[in-house]
């Protein structure tokens, strides 16, 4: 049976064990971290060291047997090893300094009260912890973790070791503080990359090979690790461990090596869980829980000195596999380099949370003082030393509510019962051995890849990781670019902006440069005019102060020029009186030559009104000319028109007396169609009467038949029914007669029987005394008897058959009665039948005739329209011939009215060309200037002819 079926979804193991902060429990439970202790703060933020311990053992017996020297020297106050190597003459010494160091002659309980028990105590308080053993084989790993040879009935010796002296120290302590507590213990070896659990009940055991059964190691989903399966031992007391060890180490798979008969090519983790319960002051319940991990790892020496060959080689490889993961976890922690390899190994996947967690730390390096294991104790020292750079970060775990802890228990309970009754009602999971190992190695070899892929999958993440950081710093970097470019092409916007600016300015400037030059043209220009205005105003000014001086002298000679200018006056006015005199003569010289020049108009006047009056006399004469032409065209035109009117008049009439003469034959021709089409009408419809009438008399004829036949029918099923209940009398007559026969054959049977009785009970007696004689006559007897019975029945029987042979013949009779009956009904039937056929056919015959008079009717009808229509067309086309002609005629007469007229207006036309030629030659010879509209009318105007 499968382990894992037998457990269910199996027990947490190390770091998973651990209770993490989950919603589930409700509240947050975590309660003061530095809960007795001190340092735990400081411890989170900074990280703690691995603690190392260093143990030499004292030579073995052999060894000492053998003489051989001691190359390691501890000194435990200065927590200093010394190897002692020589290289021919010359001795080079190395010291290692660990956290503490026990030489040859310590104690377990001196290593246990100095090292450990501070770590135990720890754990009661909550922490995680994990003491590991690593070495060489054969230096005292499982002597520190064990223990040696045990005292008898499971008491303690001074050679009990590391896990049992925890257990006592736990169970001591938590007695002392009376306090309400669980402790659980488990116990798994890794082999070969394998995990058996070494507590599993023997029940399991398949064969010695497969004791040990190899249980898988499980993701908790939330980054921990967990056995699937793993069984967790109550412990009660301190000297039931060793009983638990015993079983433990019973299983352990060991192998014989050249160089340790009890090497463990194995790694060991017993684990102790203890539960403790705690009240807060407000009255909560809750459920410390601390975790002890006791590691004795497998021997730390290589494999070509452990001399495994062939098919341990493997063995070998695999456990290095863990050994050397853990190596080179140990290395990554020290030298802080990102990726840590905890996935390569079980046992770095079981103890992560112990190199670099949250778990306290404590390596125990055993050595061995011996030559012969030199190389391999420096190996060991220094691997214990750089693991001393480890840095941890103690946390305490959180504590619990008790009502959590019951709930998880009541449900490992139930999945605990279900595994039970599933085992007792045997209705579990139950295959082949064969088939069971199979699965187990698929499903190995399965875990294999899934820690495979999980490798992968952590390598790709962190590839992953590194792409997002890629990817982040790249973001960044573009999210800066693009502020940049932003700002570069806000820039621009402000370059481009100022460019249009100065464009602006530019284009003012070069206004302002154009109207300064026009400016500076205007001042070039007044300059000029300015420098000529002041050289005028200089001028002026010169000769205004000339004038000035001038009058200035003047006013010196003020009287003088009194005088002068009366002088002058009179000069003046003599001048004028000449001038005035002048201009006199000037004026009537000029009145003179107008004078004349107005007499000249007078007679130039007279001569053309004249002239005038002449042409106007003229003109008249012309226009009355003109007048009369135009008068006589007009009235040529005129009469014409008339002759026009009447010709079209004529034409109407004629057509009216035309149309009227049509539409007369017309309505006569549609008349007489209308007369024929009532008269076929009324013979269709009294044909259509005479066929009702028919049709009726067909339709009455058809009912009668129907009639008789229902009459026909009526009577006989009237036959039919008597003909049955005279069969239902015969019948019963028939059951009594069977019945009477029946109690007659009864009776006589019945007086058969009693007869026989009766004779057989006389001759009983007469028998026992002359039974030969009696026996013949008897016989005869008997034979009589029942000749007689039998005649009798027969008799009856020929009774009753006549009986029934009149009974028969008088159904027979009756039956051939109801066929004669039917024969006749049928006869009838047929006649009737032919009689309605007849008939049927003579009113198909009349609705035949009918039928062909409507189809006569309907030809003459056709022909009747034919005619119509004939005639309608000859009417149409003698109506046609008429208009044509007349319309012909009109035209004809029309035409030569054309004719006439035209040529009156040609003539008119030449008059006109006449009388405007010899206005024009008249209009040539004389120049005109149009003057105003004398007439009124249209095309008469006045002109004045001018010379
Ligand atoms: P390992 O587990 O490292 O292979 P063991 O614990 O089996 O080695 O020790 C091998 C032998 O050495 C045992 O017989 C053990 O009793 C003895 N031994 C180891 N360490 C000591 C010690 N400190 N004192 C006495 N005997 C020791
Ligand atoms: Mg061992």
């Amino acid at each position: 049976m499968d382990t894992s079926q037998r457990k269910g979804s199996g027990v947490p193991m190390p770091s998973s064990q651990i209770p993490r902060p989950s919603e589930k429990y409700g509240k947050d439970l975590r309660l003061g971290e530095g809960n007795g202790h001190l340092s735990s703060k400081n411890d989170k933020e900074k990280g703690v060291n691995v603690q190392v311990i260093l143990r030499c053992r004292p030579l073995s017996e052999e060894e000492e047997s053998l003489r051989m020297p001691a190359v390691i020297s501890c000194n435990e106050m200065k927590k200093e090893v010394l190897a002692i190597q020589n290289f021919g003459n010359k001795q080079i010494d190395k010291t290692f300094v660990f956290d503490k160091v026990f030489g040859p002659t310590s104690q377990q309980i001196d290593l246990f009260n100095q090292s450990i028990s501070p770590i135990v105590h720890e754990v009661l308080e909550g922490f995680n912890c994990t003491i590991f053993a690593y070495g060489q084989t054969g230096t005292g790993k499982t002597y520190t973790m064990e223990g040696g040879k045990k005292a008898k009935h499971g008491e303690f010796s001074s050679d009990a070791g590391v896990i049992p002296r925890s257990v006592r120290l736990i169970f001591e302590s938590l007695e002392a503080q009376c306090a309400d507590y669980s402790m659980k213990v488990s116990f798994l070896e890794l082999y070969n990359e394998e995990i058996t659990d070494l507590l599993a009940p023997d029940e399991f055991k398949l064969s010695d090979d497969k004791s040990k059964k190899p249980i898988a190691l499980m993701e908790d989903g939330k980054g921990g690790v967990f056995v699937r399966g793993l069984e967790e031992e109550i412990v009660c007391s301190a000297s039931e461990i060793y009983k638990i060890l015993d079983r433990g180490s019973a299983k352990r798979r060991t192998a014989e090596t050249l160089l340790n008969k009890q090497s463990s090519r194995s790694h060991s983790i017993f684990s102790i869980i203890i539960h403790i319960k705690e009240v807060t002051p407000e009255g909560e319940e809750l459920i410390k829980i601390g975790k002890l991990n006791l590691v004795d790892l497998a021997g730390s020496e290589n494999i070509s000195r452990s001399g495994a060959r062939e098919g341990r080689a493997r063995e070998a490889g695999e456990i290095n596999k863990s050994l050397l993961t853990l190596g080179r976890v140990i290395n990554a922690l020290v030298e802080h380099i990102g990726h840590i390899p905890y996935r390569e190994s079980k046992l770095t996947r079981l103890l992560r949370d112990s190199l670099g967690g949250k778990t306290k730390t404590c390596i125990i390096a055993t050595i061995s003082p011996s030559i012969q294991c030199l190389e391999e104790t420096l190996s060991t020292l220094d691997y214990a030393h750089r693991a001393k750079n480890i840095k941890n970060k103690p946390e305490i775990n959180q504590k619990v509510t008790k009502s959590a802890v019951m709930k998880e228990l009541c449900s490992e309970i139930d999945r605990l019962k279900q595994e039970v009754n599933a085992a007792r009602e045997k209705n579990g999971i139950y295959i082949p051995r064969d088939q069971f190992q199979q699965e187990e190695t698929e499903k190995k070899a399965i875990a294999e890849k899934m820690e495979s892929m999980e490798l992968e999958l952590e390598s790709k993440d962190k590839q992953l990781i590194g792409l997002q950081e890629l990817y982040d710093s790249q973001q960044h970097l573009s999210a800066q670019l693009s502020e940049k470019f932003d700002n570069a092409q806000k820039k621009l916007k402000d370059h481009e902006n100022m460019v249009v600016d100065l464009e602006e300015r530019c284009q003012k400037a070069k206004c302002t440069i154009r109207e300064k030059e026009y400016l500076i043209m205007n001042l070039l220009h007044s300059e000029k005019g300015l420098v000529e205005h002041a050289r005028a105003l200089r001028l002026e000014l010169e000769h205004a102060a000339a004038d000035i001086s001038g009058l200035c002298c003047k006013i010196e000679n003020k009287d003088k020029i009194e005088e002068r200018n009366k002088i002058t006056v009179q000069k003046f006015q003599s001048q004028l009186t000449q001038q005035l005199q002048n201009l006199h003569k000037v004026v009537l010289t000029s009145a003179m030559q107008q004078e004349n020049q107005l007499k000249k108009i007078e007679e130039d006047m007279q001569s053309f009104v004249s002239t005038k009056a002449m042409a106007a006399t003229e003109l008249i004469a012309w226009v009355e000319k003109l007048k009369a032409l135009y008068g006589s065209g007009i009235a040529t035109l005129d009469g014409l028109a008339g002759e026009i009117d009447q010709n079209s008049r004529v034409t109407l009439g004629k057509l009216y007396s035309q149309m009227l003469t049509n539409s007369s034959s017309l309505d006569e021709c549609l008349k007489s169609i209308a007369w024929e089409a009532e008269n076929l009408l009324k013979e269709l419809e009294s044909s259509l009467s005479n066929q009702e009438v028919k049709l009726n008399t067909f339709a009455k004829l058809q009912r009668e038949g129907n009639q008789r036949t229902v009459e026909a029918t009526r009577s006989i099923s009237n036959t039919t029914t008597t003909f049955f209940h005279s069969l239902d009398v015969h019948v019963s007559m028939l059951n009594k007669i069977m019945e009477e026969t029946q109690t007659a054959q009864n009776q006589q049977l019945s007086e058969l029987e009693r007869k026989l009785k009766e004779c057989a009970a006389d001759e009983e007696e007469q028998l026992l005394g002359k039974v030969a004689e009696m026996l013949a006559s008897s016989n005869a007897r008997k034979k009589k008897l029942v000749q007689t019975a039998v005649d009798t029945l027969r008799a009856s029987a020929a009774d009753r058959t006549h009986d029934l042979q009149n009974e028969m013949s008088n159904a027979r009779s009756f039956t051939s009665f109801v066929k004669e009956k039917w024969e006749l009904y049928m006869e009838e039937t047929e006649n009737h039948h032919l009689q309605d056929t007849v008939a049927v056919e003579n009113g198909r015959c009349c609705l035949e005739e009918g039928l062909k008079e409507c189809m006569a009717d309907i030809k003459i009808g056709s022909l009747l329209w034919k005619n119509a229509q004939d005639s309608l067309l000859s009417l149409t086309k003698g109506n046609v011939a008429s208009v044509e002609s007349i319309v012909r005629n009109g035209m004809e007469s029309n035409q030569q009215r054309r004719e006439n007229l035209s040529s009156t207006t040609m003539t008119a036309i030449e008059h006109v060309d006449v009388g405007n030629k010899s206005i024009q030659s008249y209009m040539d010879s004389k120049p005109f200037i149009p003057l105003f509209d004398l007439s009124g009318k249209p095309g008469l105007k006045l002109y004045m002819f001018l010379n």
